[in-house]
């Protein structure tokens, strides 16, 4: 198994399994509902996990809550503690309903702070990190390496997030924030004083604490490379710890063609994208674009991720045809090569439409999708009209059989006819 890693710019074979794989993906800053773009980094850590404990390894997937940030500040001044736990809810019960599970841990920054602190007093000590007003800042000029995961020269990287002042380089980034009161109304005690944790700091914490300072697989959004992962980097590599091993990097979710922003105003929630389209399309839908690429997400996109669904849940309704355990190879060598999944997805529709029905449902399986080959369960109602059709049909009154048959399809039911005079009810 490979993965291409954005350090490197390389394809990196994993070890061999039980490994351990210990996977950490950055997860949402809580204080709206999410976005479907949001969705992506989840899914991608989830279905990693189920393919790599199928294939023996034993896989952990810790995936964070930023609950200490500017954006929920902004968002609910003077009530930023509720808002950041509804919107946790929030996610958990948006991401849920996806029906994939749950990461096995889901660490808040707000439950990490005495452990954020003592990091941080480390870099101070080791000279990596400085003290201005009760601030505190990581200094990148000593860490030569700074740049390298984005691909930046350490003396020209872009400009850091806030100028300030208090900075001895403007590259210098937060690790701590003294509390500004007009405006926070969540702080800690620290060395420093009242404050809290910088975006960056929490990520390193939370991923060591629970990994040690070494794991193989860190992920996010492609958006994240700069500045977040890159001084998550600096923090973590400064002190000596080797941190992530491979950085898994994945594409962003692009509403008609452009990077979905919050600031666009044509956002889709998690939500939302679920009420419309159903989980099983949204599944659909991430398979059809490699997680390192772009995806477009349009009604339209949308649409054909659901008629892909139909195809692959009809396809229960044939007869099984025979299939040779070989023939799984095609399907475990297209994730197996960077978790090929619009390659994976072309082996589940070529399985669909010869009847290898038992692949279908065990690859299906591996994203979540094997509700895709449970019978409906078909209510009485429908059940009765499709009896009446086919006395119609075999008493010849074509004309009873056509109005029994759009009285169905109003109800979202379609009659198949099967060879031998037999039917087949399926959703339409
Ligand atoms: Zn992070």
């Amino acid at each position: 198994m490979r993965l291409y890693d954005t350090f490197s710019r390389s394809l990196v074979e994993l070890p061999a399994p039980p490994g351990p794989v210990r996977m950490y993906f950055c997860g949402p800053t809580v204080y709206a509902r999410a976005h479907i773009g949001n969705a992506r980094p989840f899914v991608v850590g989830m279905w990693l996990r189920s393919w790599l404990r199928q294939n023996g390894y034993e896989v952990e997937l810790v995936h964070n809550i930023t609950d200490i940030n500017d954006k929920i500040y902004d968002a609910a001044p003077g009530a930023s503690a509720e808002l950041s736990a509804r919107a946790t809810e929030w996610y958990l019960e948006d991401t849920s309903d996806l029906g994939l599970g749950m990461p096995d841990r889901l660490p808040k920054a707000t439950e990490s702070v005495p452990q954020i602190v003592r990091f941080i007093e480390e870099l101070l000590a080791a000279g990596h990190a400085y003290e201005a007003a009760g601030d505190v800042y990581f200094r990148v000029a000593s860490f030569p390496a700074y740049g390298r995961l984005s691909g930046q020269k350490p003396d020209q990287v872009e400009q850091g997030e806030e100028p300030s002042a208090l900075k001895e380089d403007q590259r210098d980034f937060a690790l701590w924030k003294a509390n500004k009161p007009a405006t926070e109304d969540t702080w800690w005690d620290s060395p420093w004083g009242r404050g809290r944790p910088g975006w960056h700091i929490e990520c390193s914490v939370m991923a060591e604490e629970i990994f040690g300072p070494a794991f193989e697989i860190h992920g996010g959004g492609l958006d994240l490379v700069f500045p977040h992962h890159e001084n998550e980097v600096a923090q973590s590599q400064a002190l000596g710890h080797p941190f992530a091993q491979i950085w898994a990097h994945n594409g962003m979710l692009r509403f008609t063609g452009e990077k979905m922003s919050k600031s666009a105003g044509n956002v889709a929630t998690i939500r939302e994208t679920i009420d419309e389209w159903g989980r099983e399309a949204v599944l659909v839908f991430f398979l059809t674009a490699s997680w390192r690429k772009p995806i477009d997400f349009s009604r339209e996109t949308m649409a054909q991720a659901a008629a892909r669904r139909d195809t692959l849940r009809n396809a229960f309704t044939l007869a099984p045809g025979a299939h040779d355990d070989s023939e799984w190879e095609a399907f475990a060598a297209a994730l197996e090569d960077d978790f090929d999944t619009p390659a994976a997805l072309a082996v589940l529709h070529e399985w669909a439409s010869t009847g290898r029905l038992e692949l279908l449902r065990r690859g299906l399986g591996v994203f979540g999708l094997d509700s895709l080959a449970a019978r409906d369960e078909v209510p009485p109602e429908i059940a009765a009209l499709a009896e009446r059709r086919a006395r119609a049909r075999a008493e010849r009154d074509f004309e009873a059989a056509d109005r029994l048959r759009d009285e169905l399809a109003a109800q979202g039911w379609q009659m198949r006819d099967e060879p031998g005079g037999g039917y087949v009810l399926v959703r339409s």
